[in-house]
Formats: structure tokens, C-alpha cells, sequence
């Protein structure tokens, strides 16, 4: 239905998703490290609970900026695969245009195209 365009912009910003345990592990396990050594290298905490992935210039550090892509993209986190197919853009109209304008894949598909998109997968 629509085709990633490498812009980016779901990988930019001040925070990154929040990662599960089994992230954490299967994570760490892809990069060869302990889950101690991973945390400690690529993520920060955020409150009491929060775990994160560590922001650098403006990205998620698993973003590559050369190549536009994600370094550990066969085990990103599930928020990250989801995008931008996110729960809220399926709620309304308005919440689907909020997230058409920071996706470029989504440019060009209109309210009616995701909502027959949305009932292919039901
Ligand atoms: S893990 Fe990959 S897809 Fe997710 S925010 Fe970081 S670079 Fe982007
Ligand atoms: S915002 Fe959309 S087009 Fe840009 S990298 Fe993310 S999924 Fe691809």
C-alpha cells in the first residue's frame, strides 16, 4: 500500500520509543553484546520505568544518516515496525492527517484508501 521513503522523520526527535524486556534482549543478542552492555552503551532512562534509545544528533543512534536506515532493523522494536500503521491512525480523520504529515510514505493516500486499507487486515 504505501513505501517507505527513508526520510527519517520516524526515526528524529528529543526521545525515542520505549523498549520491552524481550526488545532489550533480542537487541542486545543481535548486536553481540550482554543486556547490561547494551543498556549501558545505547540507551538512557527516562523516569523510574522508561527505557529508551539513546538520541544522537537529533536521531534514534541506531538511525544510519549515510544510508537513511536502521542498523538493527530486522530486530527494532515493535513500535518501530508499526509505523506508521499506528492504532490513532485509524481513529479519525483528523488523526490520520496529524500522522500523513510527518510520514512522507503516506503522502497521496487519502481517509477513504486507509480505511479500506484497514479492513483488508480485520
Ligand atoms: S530503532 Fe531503528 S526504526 Fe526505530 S527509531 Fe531507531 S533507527 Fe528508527
Ligand atoms: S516517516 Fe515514513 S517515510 Fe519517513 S522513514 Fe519513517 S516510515 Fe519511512
Amino acid at each position: 500500500m504505501f513505501e517507505c521513503k527513508r526520510c527519517g522523520s520516524c526515526c528524529k526527535g528529543e526521545s525515542t520509543v520505549s523498549l520491552s524486556k524481550v526488545e532489550i534482549s533480542r537487541i542486545a543478542k543481535f548486536l553481540n553484546l550482554s543486556e547490561s552492555e547494551f543498556l549501558e552503551k545505547y540507551t538512557t532512562k527516562k523516569g523510574n520505568f522508561r527505557i529508551e534509545m539513546k538520541v544522537k544528533k537529533g536521531f534514534c543512534i541506531f538511525f544510519d544518516r549515510k544510508k537513511r536506515l536502521c542498523k538493527i532493523h530486522p530486530v527494532k522494536p515493535e513500535k518501530c515496525k508499526e509505523w506508521p500503521l499506528i492504532p490513532a491512525i485509524f481513529e479519525d480523520e483528523e488523526s490520520f492527517k496529524i500522522i500523513q504529515n510527518s510520514c512522507l510514505a503516506l503522502k497521496g493516500l487519502n481517509w477513504e484508501q486507509l480505511k479500506f486499507f484497514k479492513n483488508l487486515h480485520k
